[in-house]
């Protein structure tokens, strides 16, 4: 059975949304690209699980965050992308200094959840447009800070849908990326933060922030440019 097919018949099975030939251009934080051969949004990790165990052996597989480190190519992607949505996008306290948050959160997201909860260490991610599932992959940070700084674990699913937990004392970070295998799915991550003073956090996040708009003007235009600068183009290739 070819993949379509297959994927034909788990569509039957689960409730999550199934698009085939579709653009992959309003997924992509720059409005660019073709169409993917399938696109799936689980709605909920069972779901997520069971896709993947039955196509077991089909790795032409991507995972889209946010898409703001990601161009598409006009003649899209000939595999299966998968985009997590709100099942994925929790975000919780599990104590005075620990937040647990779903991979498909957007880091602005992350960042005011630690603000109201009086953490710090969180506070650069007010200034990047994407979800913590790409921010990890992609060791996302500034001003000298970085997810890495932050991140206690991960919890992720492989493209067999077997699920585990990987510290971040396991997996090697270094500028904009790591090297967690690129077939596993992040699901959800816990970080850990310093109790400080609400104002304080407040004050260091909006200094962020301007000194981030003063710097980048953020131009989507330039953005590419300084994406294909760093490299990062060869990520983004790969669609
Ligand atoms: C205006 C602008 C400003 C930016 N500023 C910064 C900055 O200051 N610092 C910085 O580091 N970056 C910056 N970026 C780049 C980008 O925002 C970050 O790299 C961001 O973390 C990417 O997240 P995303 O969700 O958009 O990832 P995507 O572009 O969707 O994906 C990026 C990579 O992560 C993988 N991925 C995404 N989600 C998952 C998941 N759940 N499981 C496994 N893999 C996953 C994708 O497969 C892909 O390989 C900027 C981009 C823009 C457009």
């Amino acid at each position: 059975m070819n993949i379509i097919a297959q994927v034909k018949e788990i569509e039957k099975k689960i409730s999550g949304k199934i698009l085939f030939n579709e653009s992959l251009s309003k997924y992509s934080w720059f409005n660019l690209g073709g169409p993917a051969k399938v696109i799936f949004k689980p709605k909920n990790l069972n779901e997520l699980s069971l896709f993947l165990k039955s196509i077991k052996g089909f790795n032409n597989i991507k995972i889209l965050g946010a898409g703001s480190n990601t161009l598409i190519r006009d003649g899209g992607f000939n595999g299966i992308i998968i985009k997590l949505g709100e099942a994925f996008s929790h975000i919780s306290l599990f104590d005075n200094s620990t937040i647990i948050a779903g991979s498909s959160s957007l880091d602005k997201s992350l960042s005011n959840f630690a603000l109201e909860n009086s953490l710090s260490g969180f506070e650069f991610l007010s200034c990047i447009p994407g979800t913590i599932g790409g921010g990890i992959r992609m060791n996302s940070g500034c001003y000298g800070e970085d997810i890495s700084k932050i991140l206690l674990s991960v919890q992720v699913i492989d493209f067999l849908g077997n699920i585990k937990v990987i510290y971040s004392s396991d997996i090697n970070f270094f500028y904009r990326g790591c090297d967690l295998d690129p077939n596993l799915i992040f699901i959800s991550a816990t970080f850990r933060g310093e109790n400080n003073d609400k104002n304080t956090i407040k004050e260091k996040m909006n200094s962020l922030i301007q000194k981030k708009k003063k710097r980048t003007n953020l131009q989507k235009s330039r953005l590419v440019v300084v994406l294909l600068k760093t490299q990062q183009i060869t990520e983004l290739g790969s669609l």
